[in-house]
């Protein structure tokens, strides 16, 4: 059952902008908050748009325990000429269900939440940032609140959506990062939770990253948990190779997430003519390709970076350094491309925008 009635209450507090230079990542938050509840009695019900601030969870709610819980990142634009764009927004609530799914959280309506984001967008309109690389990072997410002990699925939840203004990514320019390539701990198994934005999977990374950066290196490279051979992920972003002409991204093999960039950034190498592999690609076939000079680009993929150019690779006793540690040119040019079309400045030949 769907209470399609949002409610809004308005701030009567509005808070003080933040300086758009000074903008770091999701440690600022709009004036409101979209809220909604779950039952098993009444399903989904009470949209509401109210000003934003903390919540009460009791001691005993079940996302405390068992980590029944999911989210999402996407990002609002503002244009030149002022409109406010989203980018393939249905993807990411597609993806939060497919998500729930996975944890045994019910689905959310889809229509009903975009509409509901556009909304709260509307509501908080003004908070989109317009300065050079800036956007307003969306996080919906979704937490079991039962107050129970026992490990079951819950039967009540909160969905809620929360927006953060953020500065650019790059504010020097982007910088190809060095990666370690983790061989030790494992980020996600096929038939695990890696395909799910659930939490956990997250704050399983943070000792590899940890060690990655003791060893000075930005992020991990993520290899399959089983034979720890096959190329996954990089950092948590997906990851593309252009070896001897021809991109090479690992396919979709149960453990991998699916990335909103990953996929646009297919379906356009794919309309420039580009030929791209989705496949398994080991460690050993990567370094034989960087060993006759065949490895001629490397990059990460996701919404926070968009385009994020590897620029030394570590793995084993062995240092991969990439087109001379520059950003490469098919790099550079889907960067521009997908961050153009993002933010309006070039045309959107896909209907990506909403
Ligand atoms: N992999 C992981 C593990 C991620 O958390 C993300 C960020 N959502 C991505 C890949 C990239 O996905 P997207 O392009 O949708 O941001």
């Amino acid at each position: 059952m769907i209470d399609t009635g949002l409610r809004i209450e308005r701030s009567s507090n509005p808070k003080q902008k933040p300086d758009p230079e000074q903008l770091s990542f999701g440690k600022v938050f709009t004036d409101h908050m979209f809220v909604m509840d779950y039952t098993e009695e009444k399903g989904w019900h009470d949209p509401r748009i109210v000003p934003y601030g903390s919540i009460t969870l009791d001691p005993a709610a079940m996302v405390f325990h068992y980590g029944q819980t999911v989210f999402e990142g996407l990002k609002a634009y503002r244009t030149n000429d002022d409109r406010i764009l989203l980018f393939r927004p249905e993807k990411n609530i597609q993806r939060l269900n497919r998500s729930c799914h996975r944890i045994s959280i019910p689905q959310i309506p889809e229509e009903a939440a975009i509409d509901y984001l556009v909304k709260l967008l509307q509501v908080d309109r003004d908070w989109v940032p317009s300065a050079e690389g800036t956007s307003l990072y969306i996080r919906p997410f979704v937490f079991a609140n039962e107050i129970n002990l026992s490990a079951v699925p819950s039967t009540e939840y909160t969905f809620m959506i929360i927006l953060s203004p953020v500065g650019s990514y790059y504010k020097e320019g982007i910088q190809p990062v060095n990666i370690y390539v983790e061989d030790e701990f494992t980020r996600a198994v096929r038939g695990g939770t890696g395909t799910a934005k659930t939490g956990g999977n997250y704050s399983a990374s943070y000792i590899a990253q940890e060690k990655a950066a003791e060893k000075g290196y930005a992020q991990v490279m993520w290899l399959d948990g089983i034979e720890k051979k096959y190329i996954e992920e990089v950092g948590s972003m997906n990851v593309f190779f252009k070896i001897d002409g021809e991109i090479v991204t690992p396919i979709l093999n149960g453990s991998i997430l699916e990335g909103v960039t990953r996929m646009s950034i297919i379906e356009l190498l794919r309309d420039w003519g580009y030929p791209v592999a989705e496949r398994k690609i080991s460690m050993e076939e990567l370094f034989a390709a960087y060993e006759k000079g065949k490895l001629e680009e490397a990059f990460g993929t996701g919404t926070a970076a968009v385009v994020s150019p590897i620029g030394q690779l570590n793995w084993k006793e062995h240092q991969m350094v990439i087109n001379d540690k520059r950003i490469g040119e098919l790099s550079k040019k889907l960067y521009d491309t997908l961050t153009g079309i993002q933010r309006g400045q070039l045309p959107d030949p896909f209907n990506w925008n909403r």
